[in-house]
């Protein structure tokens, strides 16, 4: 489950939280209690895992890794070590008696031998009595017992509890890293240039790579530019064509959308030269040739609508009116510029 089973490794995504443990562990002043702080798929678990099998791993390397092979690694990445506890919500909410179940496991004498380590994975789920209870806990330091809470807010926990642990930032995972990524699944140059504009999130990222409604957008939104300023060739139809297929719910059309938005912020790139920016680089002949035949002001005037439609998308009831209306603006816009 562990995709990240090295300190090298998360070297790579969050060289910050790599370098914060790693020296904890070499210079032997590590914290016990942290509180890794990050949006959604930046690999706090991950990271909370290796910090537990570097704890407990038997055959440290000189490198100071973890070995990822002895028992108390295969067992911390199989979620199945006894000295490892996981606490997440099982509804909206962390309750108290998870907690509580938390710390009396922890006041028993421990089947195996070496540190424990609890992780609460989205700790501003916890509500004011699971939080006060863990308060206690963590008033009460043990020699042995190591702390690791996950948040995408630290400012939604108590004050007393932030005060107590180090606090690691994880940061969005950078954009490259996830083209890479992307790019090692066999993904198109194009998908693999698009997705992490939409998202920094690995997991996700590869996802939508491997959804064919997802990818299937991706070609309409292509097709549509290719499609316009063609007098027999309609924009509307081609539209049609996907849109009722795939474009069911809000979260296809926001795709498209923000889809349709990087095309046409490229096709102003473009015009002003601003090469480095392009994302579509793989239509950069489609790139040239529209931004030639388009006035800017008509490709600023429909971004803008773009940008303003996709702000309502939630609100929006009518849909399929909504984006009718804009595609067969797009249409008339890239008519009137040749
Ligand atoms: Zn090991």
């Amino acid at each position: 489950m562990n995709e990240i089973n090295r300190f090298k490794t998360l070297q790579a995504y969050q060289p910050q939280a790599a370098r914060i443990l790693q020296s904890g562990f070499i210079n032997n002043r590590l914290s016990h209690a942290f509180i890794f702080e990050g949006p959604k798929g930046t690999h706090k678990l991950a990271t909370a895992y290796l910090f537990a099998q570097r704890l407990l791993c038997t055959n440290v390397g000189k490198d100071d890794e973890p070995c990822g092979n002895c028992s108390n690694c295969v067992r911390i990445s199989h979620g199945t070590h006894p000295n490892v506890f996981l606490v997440k919500a099982d509804s909206e909410q962390i309750k108290k008696e998870q907690i509580k179940n938390l710390i009396i496991e922890f006041a028993r004498l421990s089947v195996e031998n070496g540190p424990r380590i609890y992780i609460v994975d989205e700790a501003e789920r916890m509500n004011q009595d699971a939080s006060n209870t863990l308060l206690k806990q963590m008033e009460e330091p043990s020699a042995d017992i190591y702390a690791v809470l996950l948040t995408t807010n630290s400012n939604a926990l108590l004050k007393t509890i932030v005060s107590r642990a180090q606090l690691i930032h994880f940061k969005p995972i950078a954009r490259a890293l996830i083209r890479e990524n992307l790019l090692k699944e066999d993904v198109s140059e194009l998908a693999a240039r698009v997705i992490p504009e939409y998202t920094n999130n690995i997991e996700e990222a590869v996802k939508i790579a491997r959804s064919k409604d997802l990818m299937a957008i991706l070609d309409l939104v292509v097709d549509l530019y290719r499609i316009a300023g063609k007098k027999n060739q309609s924009m509307i139809l081609r539209f049609k064509e996907t849109s009722d297929r795939v474009m069911v719910n809000v979260a296809t059309m926001d795709f498209f959308l923000t889809l349709m938005i990087l095309f046409q912020k490229d096709l102003l790139y473009t015009l002003l030269q601003h090469h480095d920016q392009i994302v579509f680089t793989p239509e950069k002949a489609l790139l040239e040739k529209l931004s030639k035949t388009t006035l800017q002001s008509t490709i600023q005037e429909m971004l803008e609508k773009m940008l303003a439609l996709k702000s309502r998308l939630r609100y929006n009831l009518n849909y399929a009116l909504a984006f009718d209306l804009i595609i067969a603006q797009l249409e008339r816009g890239m008519q009137h510029g040749t």
